[in-house]
């Protein structure tokens, strides 16, 4: 039962689960109710971009697979691309787009999704749950070694960063093409930040996975519902990666709550008055619940040193790329929310090491995050939300299991 009952301080933390899961309470139907509104609901991306690292055929034909898209007529006028275009255009004239073929800017962890592209499709989240889709075997498994295979820092680490070239191919030359990289659990005596990395990754994992299993569907009675073994099979001999998805957990809410009087002035137009002061209300009542944890992840102990410069830029890399593998995702359902989450943890990491608390001064600095941005951010915190609260009810699932032998 133990790896279903963390207790003590979150390692790398600065709090105890305990009181997360306290604060998660409040939190919990606070962000899910934010969640369920049409600023929040509505995420537009580019859902299907060539995988840039090998040839995917693993199409899953399952109608679980499936995402259903809306119109943009259904949207907020302000929302659609075509005046999203409109106000990109420069007073130099339409052919003049010097951003155009730019994924990121500096100050980015990942690729950002474009809400003016033309590519881009709307969904409605709430229409398209994260859940069991039957997504495995090879095709997941490459996708997952891909990813760990970011976790190795080395390579750049002694090389000068001025010979790191920007362009994704030959990054992959240098760094190596990730499906040739075999997944590798992090050293106990890595340092800090590239332990970080990869507890972020892992909790991101485990998030997915408890979803899998806490809405999964029993293939005889037709029936979604929570599946104590599937939790079971996937954790009970790797209680770390349950303790991965709290620190995940406790550094989205470092990163909203640092940006908290930003968010508590942010205009969150839907193009109804009304919904709009409602939504403000729910992110500051959500921001003053994060801002009263009482301790929750130290950045400023992150890049800390002189020569961190070099690490922090081979962070961003790394966690770009991770962005990118996320095309090769071969289920269009698990393709979104991974690309939605991982748009989320880059934004967390934005906030957190890209700029200083002042920064946040809403009348200084009014456009620092887009709208796609704020929405992925606060839907992942969503997931890790739930995955805490499902944590909860598998160990009850289970102590009863025990009581009923
Ligand atoms: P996997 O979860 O595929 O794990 C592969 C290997 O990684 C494991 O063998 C283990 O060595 C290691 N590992 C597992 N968990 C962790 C962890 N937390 N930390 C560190 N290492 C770990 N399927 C769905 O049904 N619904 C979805 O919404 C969905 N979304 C997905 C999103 C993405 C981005 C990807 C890549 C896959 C998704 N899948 C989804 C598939 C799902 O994640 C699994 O791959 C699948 O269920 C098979 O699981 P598995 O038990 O073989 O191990």
């Amino acid at each position: 039962l133990n790896y279903c009952s963390p207790s003590g301080i979150i390692n790398d933390a600065c709090c105890d689960y305990e009181t997360v899961e306290k604060t998660n309470d409040i939190i919990s139907s606070r962000i899910s109710e934010l969640v369920a509104t049409d600023f929040f609901k509505y995420y537009k991306l580019n859902l299907y971009k060539e995988c840039p690292f090998w040839t995917e055929y693993g199409q899953c034909n399952n109608r679980a697979c499936a995402v259903e898209t809306i119109d943009e007529t259904h949207l907020p006028e302000s929302w659609r691309s075509i005046v999203l275009g409109a106000i990109q255009t420069s007073s130099a004239g339409p052919q003049f787009q010097p951003y155009k073929k730019c994924e990121y800017r500096d100050q980015d962890f990942c690729v950002v999704e474009d809400e003016a592209d033309i590519e881009g499709v709307y969904v409605n989240l709430l229409d398209n749950p994260e859940r069991f889709t039957g997504y495995a075997g090879e095709s997941a498994s490459r996708v997952w070694e891909a990813i760990y295979g970011e976790n190795c820092f080395n390579l750049v680490h002694d090389t000068d960063l001025s010979k790191i070239s920007l362009n994704p191919a030959i990054n992959r030359q240098q760094l190596g093409s990730p499906s040739k990289v075999k997944a590798k659990k992090v050293d106990s005596d890595v340092c800090f930040e590239k332990r970080v990395y990869y507890r972020l990754i892992s909790g991101l994992h485990s998030s997915i996975s408890i979803h899998i299993c806490d809405e999964y569907l029993n293939q005889t009675t037709g029936q979604w519902g929570p599946n104590l073994d599937c939790f079971i099979s996937r954790f009970s001999n790797h209680p770390e990666r349950i303790e991965n998805a709290y620190f995940t957990y406790v550094v989205l809410l470092r990163a909203i709550s640092k940006m908290s009087e930003y968010l508590k002035v942010y205009e969150f137009c839907t193009g109804d008055k009304e919904q709009d002061v409602q939504v403000k209300r729910m992110v500051s009542e959500l921001v003053n619940t994060a801002d009263s944890c009482p301790g929750t992840f130290d950045e400023k102990q992150m890049f800390a040193s002189p020569k961190s410069r070099l690490l922090k830029e081979e962070f961003k890399l790394h966690f770009r790329n991770v962005s990118r593998i996320m095309d090769c995702v071969g289920c269009d359902k698990c393709r979104l929310w991974g690309k939605l989450q991982i748009s989320g943890l880059g934004t967390a990491l934005k906030v957190l090491f890209s700029y200083d608390d002042e920064y946040f001064n809403p009348k200084v600095h009014p456009n620092l995050l887009t709208r796609t941005e704020i929405v992925a951010l606060f839907n992942a915190f969503n997931r890790l939300s739930e995955s805490l609260k499902a944590i909860e009810r598998f160990r009850m699932m289970y102590q009863q299991r025990i009581n009923d032998l």
